[in-house]
């Protein structure tokens, strides 16, 4: 069992280690069968996929090669520019490679959307997509995840990697935030 340090008063475990662990290991066993005998492109979508994708790859018994972008969709406040902004680029191409790309969590899906787009131009051979996290109720942009985690509710989660204003990425599970 998880147990809080004492400093998380305002947290509550929403989902333990020892099952996000669990599914990471099914989720690894899952892409290591797919691409049986290839390599594989793992691009982490940073900051919030770091954790995931460290563990993730650990359970991938395939040839990887791990890249991170920073991306964020922004727009005017209302409605989105239709513009994916990176702010870390891949450091090597993908042309012709095996790509699977690792997000945090799929909340409206635009994020991904235009990731996908972005990268579908780079001429990778394949290009799927992983997530830890959905929240199925919140979709406006329907993006298939080939590989996903866990659903949730339209609750704000943190930490395993989810930030609340910068803070609560690195607890080991994912939590919900109750409040001051
Ligand atoms: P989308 O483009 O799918 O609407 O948004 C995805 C991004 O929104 C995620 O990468 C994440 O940064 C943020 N986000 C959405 N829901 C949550 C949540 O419940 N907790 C946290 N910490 N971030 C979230």
């Amino acid at each position: 069992m998880s147990t809080i340090p004492s400093h998380l008063k305002n947290v509550d475990v929403f989902i333990s280690e020892e099952k996000i662990q669990s599914r990471i290991s099914q989720l690894g066993q899952e892409i290591t069968n797919d691409f049986a005998g290839e390599e594989i492109v793992v691009i982490g979508v940073l900051n919030g996929a770091f954790m995931f994708c460290a563990d993730l790859i650990r359970q991938i018994k395939l040839p990887v090669h791990l890249e991170f972008m920073g991306a964020s969709s922004y727009g005017d406040g209302t409605e989105s520019s239709g513009q994916l902004d990176i702010t870390l680029d891949l450091k090597k191409s993908i042309e012709g490679k095996n790509v699977v790309v690792v997000e945090d969590i799929v909340d409206t899906g635009l994020t991904l959307k235009y990731l996908l787009a972005d990268l579908k131009n780079r001429s990778p051979k394949s290009l799927k997509t992983c997530s830890l996290l959905h929240k199925p109720s919140k979709t406006q942009h329907h993006i298939p995840i080939n590989y996903l985690a866990f659903e949730v509710e339209d609750q704000f989660v943190i930490g395993y990697g989810l930030d609340l204003a910068g803070k609560y990425r690195e607890l080991p599970f994912i939590g919900l935030y109750r409040g001051e």
